[in-house]
């Protein structure tokens, strides 16, 4: 598997001093509140395991997924809504922990969904952010790492399913995509 990288964008250091950052900010930000925090399966897996034990808060937990890539490296977008969440919303304060925000039709689409329900505010943590593919406006109020318009995987992102369990984040070399 490693041996299908061109090269690492963001070692697993980068990665945990951006975890410890962004923990940092959000615990100072929501002190004395008790946000729901909510992972964006399936590429935030990981990251959400790991900023959440940085965040010293009391917080409920929950996921939440919905596809748009339909397994390809182009986004398609349509939004579907493939798993909700399971707490109430209504009244409170949601946090959402995205792996990465591309076109922000994503972000866009989650946010009207909770905003609908009366939740009392939202926010994004995003470890990374691609500000060069936005298609709609979308802006993450935490950003760990800024990556070029390129696709990546890694830490939770996949290609076609697979390379979630590399503990970086990389780039494939050409010849992956042309021979699967
Ligand atoms: P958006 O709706 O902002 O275009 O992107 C939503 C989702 O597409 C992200 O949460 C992520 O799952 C996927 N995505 C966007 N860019 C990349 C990328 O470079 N690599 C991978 N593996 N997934 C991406
Ligand atoms: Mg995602
Ligand atoms: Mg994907």
């Amino acid at each position: 598997m490693n041996n299908d990288i061109l090269k690492t964008l963001y070692s697993e250091e980068d990665i945990e001093n951006a975890c410890k950052r962004l923990g940092e900010q959000i615990t100072k930000d929501y002190q004395g509140e008790n946000p729901i925090v909510i992972g964006v399966l399936k590429g935030a897996i990981f990251f959400m395991t790991d900023i959440v034990r940085d965040i010293d808060l009391y917080m409920d937990i929950d996921f939440i997924d919905v596809s748009s890539y339909h397994g390809g490296t182009q986004s398609s977008g349509s939004i579907e809504l493939m798993k909700d969440v399971d707490i109430d919303v209504n009244g409170r304060n949601v946090l959402f922990i995205e792996d990465i925000i591309d076109t922000g039709r994503t972000l866009k689409y989650l946010e009207d969904l909770l905003s609908d329900r009366g939740a009392k505010s939202i926010k994004v943590c995003t470890l990374m952010d691609k500000p060069e593919g936005r298609v709609v406006e979308a802006k993450a109020d935490y950003v760990g790492l800024e990556v070029p318009n390129e696709f990546v995987v890694g830490y939770g992102l996949d290609y076609n399913g697979k390379y979630r369990n590399l503990p970086y984040v990389g780039v494939l070399k050409p010849e992956v995509y042309s021979n699967k």
